[in-house]
């Protein structure tokens, strides 16, 4: 079966058809642009064998273009009153599974052994704009046999997940993503493509997942902790971040002597470290604890 929703005309029909109201808690934003759902599903490099988590199907209209070419497509949609409106618009589409519930309270790795027998799955979404960040890094901590992640986030979100050391967006976002996965941006998309129209402009982005990080930690947990260390103040620096970070409890000269080790000035500022630097870091200071 091909896809027919995406269209204003079309979503339009379904929502009246059962009296669907917009719950703004959910961030629903529909997408009403078929040009659009055809980049998506080409950027997520979609194969007829690919099994396919998709979070928040809405009224299931990229859930038809995903389910026409993976082999299966597993949706998992928050909103109760979505329910029947799938059921509807998926039914001509044998190989998806609808499941309701929130996608932050699903054990992910159960799932994908459940229905992929634990074997590497793909993620698509249009994100809910209002978890974007807690979502994405469930997907990349827990370390669950995912190949790529292609999402629909806001322009903004992406524009952190993607930059590098000396720009405003460079901070701890950037550095998890990038310790995880390569960032391509595959589309912008304007709030017209949307129906209700979001205040902001859109990007889909891909993660490409690493088989193994691009470089050595030893305490990965760490590592997180002294990024995250790094940017809070961000006007301050690196030295007074760590010191002033609470929960940590390193001495001044160490955290110096660590930063000489690694051949990072003294005075130097978080967001002028990139990921190789904050690799060395953390394992000169772990040493150091
Ligand atoms: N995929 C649809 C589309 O592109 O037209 C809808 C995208 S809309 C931006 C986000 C969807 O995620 C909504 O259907 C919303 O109800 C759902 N959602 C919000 N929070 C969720 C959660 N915690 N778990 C699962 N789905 C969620």
């Amino acid at each position: 079966m091909k896809p027919y929703l995406g269209t204003l005309g079309g979503t339009k029909e379904i929502l009246k058809k059962y009296g669907f109201v917009f719950q703004k808690k959910y961030g629903q934003n529909f997408l009403i642009d078929s040009h659009i759902l055809e980049k998506i599903v080409k950027a997520a490099e979609i194969e007829d064998d690919d099994f396919v988590l998709e979070i928040g199907p809405g009224i299931g209209t990229m859930t038809q273009y995903l389910a026409s070419a993976a082999r299966k497509v597993v949706a998992v949609e928050i909103d109760r009153f979505l329910i029947p409106v799938l059921e509807d618009t998926l039914k001509e589409f044998p190989n998806v599974e609808v499941i309701q519930k929130d996608i932050l309270k699903v054990d992910l790795a159960g799932l994908i052994q459940e229905k992929n027998q634990g074997k590497p799955i793909k993620v698509v979404a249009n994100l809910p704009y209002y978890i974007t960040t807690p979502i994405l890094m469930e997907l990349l901590e827990q370390k669950l046999p995912i190949t790529s992640i292609t999402v629909m986030v806001q322009k903004e979100v992406a524009d952190r997940m993607r930059m590098g050391p000396g720009t405003k967006e460079y901070g701890a976002l950037s550095l998890a993503v990038q310790y995880y996965a390569k960032p391509c941006t595959a589309a912008q998309v304007p709030p017209s493509c949307f129906i209700p129209r979001p205040k902001v402009g859109s990007t889909v982005i891909q993660l490409k997942i690493y088989e193994k990080p691009p470089v050595i930690v030893k305490n990965e947990q760490f590592m997180f902790q002294v990024i995250r260390a790094s940017f809070n103040q961000r006007r301050k620096t690196l030295v007074n971040g760590l010191l002033n970070y609470p929960g940590f409890s390193l001495e001044k000269d160490k955290i110096l002597e660590a930063l000489e080790t690694c051949g990072i000035p003294g005075n130097i500022r978080g967001e002028s470290l990139s990921l190789v630097q904050f690799a060395q870091l953390s394992n000169a200071l772990n040493e150091r604890l």
